[in-house]
């Protein structure tokens, strides 16, 4: 791989010490058709934006975790990938919503050794409570896939979140059979998660 794995964006006046709500962004915070490239495909699950603001409004950090494999796939660029994330942010913005920080990861799942960052490994819940001195002991996360499930639990989160939206469905019939390392909220999508 030619490009840097890796991106942290960093609000310009980010909460720090508190708790965070963790956000997976594909399926989660937005629909996800499948390796989004686009600023066109965006578009914000209804609802959500109301609930960031909710967790914003009770004292804690939101911060995006993001598998981005497509880019070590070579299926789109990072300027592809901060063309996305600068819609996402205006968006969300407009809705009163700014993100303290934003991690992604390029990896893909194929990389020898696995990513430390790639969810399921904790490496960007860990990076992220570095930068803003976050208090893991009472964050969460939100996801709707197993991987980002299973991050959560690697990173001693005490809760997290499964959403049924983007492949949440899909992945929630097999839930049952993952034995949790994590309490679980079940939701349909994030719009009805309060702090
Ligand atoms: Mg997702
Ligand atoms: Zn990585």
């Amino acid at each position: 791989m030619v490009e840097t794995p890796h991106r942290i964006y960093l609000a310009e006046s980010p909460v720090r010490g508190c708790p965070a709500l963790f956000l997976d962004r594909d399926g989660t915070l937005i629909e996800d058709p499948g390796y989004i490239a686009d600023p066109d495909e965006v578009r914000p699950i209804p609802g959500v934006a109301a609930a960031l603001g909710r967790f914003r409004a009770a004292g804690y950090a939101l911060v995006v975790v993001t598998n981005q494999s497509g880019i070590g796939r070579g299926l789109y660029s990072w300027a592809d990938y901060d063309a996305v994330a600068a819609r996402i942010e205006t968006l969300f913005a407009a809705d009163g919503v700014v993100f303290d920080t934003v991690l992604a990861c390029g990896h893909s799942p194929e990389t020898d050794p696995p990513c430390s960052w790639r969810k399921p490994a904790p490496g960007m819940i860990r990076e992220a409570a570095g930068l803003l001195s976050l208090d893991l002991s009472r964050s969460l996360l939100a996801g709707d896939k197993l991987s980002d499930l299973e991050a959560a639990a690697a990173a001693g989160l005490p809760r997290a979140v499964h959403v049924a939206s983007g492949q949440g469905a899909a992945v929630r019939a097999a839930l049952a059979g993952w034995r949790a390392a994590i309490p679980l909220d079940l939701v349909d999508d994030l719009s009805a998660l309060s702090p």
